[in-house]
């Protein structure tokens, strides 16, 4: 896969010169979902005070991203970040209206060299909502299809937002199946999110208090953040010097001007 280095033509990176303490955040109660069991969710109404990506007030209850994953082989693994006990996920910076994301960089480096990076690059759709489960609280990072359901059920004149009330709302049962593809964790699944037959109340205390800030979450790495961690992570694998570094072409020094030859010279 991998490309010679220019060498000395292009700035070296060095790790070790780059910030090297970075905020994690604290830990999180994450949702997780087994195949074929059935999960019965209460999934909180969007709450006063909380805020999606760009700050502005929830009028859903989750947070939409892009998360890059470092994914291989079909496993989703998160980024580890030296010095925390803690993985991240990043969120695009592109996405969020930024003029660069290092991974994005990345994985236009391997396109335009025709390298298949054997990581999945590209940054996928992630819906984080918070959720009563057994009671207690989780955020489960929905992907699209699952968020879409739900978005089915409030947009049914039967159910409509009240789903969400704290006092008429309804639980849901939710059950996601694997639907093809290899044995093991790869493969697609699908979710089937049905609501229950009788409204009921929220019977966690302080649920409002205690419910996650969402955007808290996918607090966007700086840059320069974002561009250690993916050296860090995937230094062995690309010549991140060459990735980020001042093309081989751009520090090529310019050729000289070509000395005029007097007429006599000619001859
Ligand atoms: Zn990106």
């Amino acid at each position: 896969m991998a490309r010679k280095a220019a060498g000395s033509k292009v700035r070296r990176i060095d790790p070790k010169k780059l910030k090297k303490k970075i905020v994690v955040g604290t830990r999180t109660d994450w949702f997780k979902i087994e195949d074929g069991i059935p999960y019965e969710i209460r999934v909180l109404p969007p709450l006063e005070g909380h805020v999606d990506a760009w700050g502005k007030p929830l009028d859903v209850p989750w947070v939409e991203h892009m998360q890059h994953g470092k994914n291989r082989g079909g496993m989703l693994a998160n980024w580890d970040i030296e010095g925390s006990q803690y993985q991240r996920q990043i969120t695009c910076l592109e996405w969020l209206g930024e003029p660069k994301c290092p991974v994005c960089e990345l994985q236009r480096w391997c396109e335009e060299n025709d390298i298949d990076p054997e990581f999945t690059l590209f940054p996928k759709p992630q819906y984080l909502m918070n959720l009563i489960y057994e009671g207690a609280l989780w955020v489960w990072g929905a992907p699209p299809t699952a968020a879409g359901k739900i978005q089915e059920i409030t947009e049914s004149p039967h159910y409509g937002v009240k789903i969400f009330d704290p006092v008429l709302g309804r639980d849901l049962e939710l059950k996601r199946t694997k639907v093809g593809g290899a044995s093991g964790k790869g493969g697609f699944r699908s979710y089937s999110i049905t609501p229950l037959p009788k409204s009921s109340r929220i019977e966690l205390k302080d649920w409002e208090g205690q419910a996650t800030k969402l955007a808290r979450l996918i607090t966007p790495f700086s840059y320069q953040d974002a561009q250690l961690i993916v050296i860090q992570n995937l230094g062995a694998f690309f010549p991140m010097d060459e990735v980020f570094g001042v093309s081989p072409e751009k520090a090529r020094p310019k050729p000289k001007p070509k000395k005029k030859v007097s007429k006599k010279g000619r001859k």
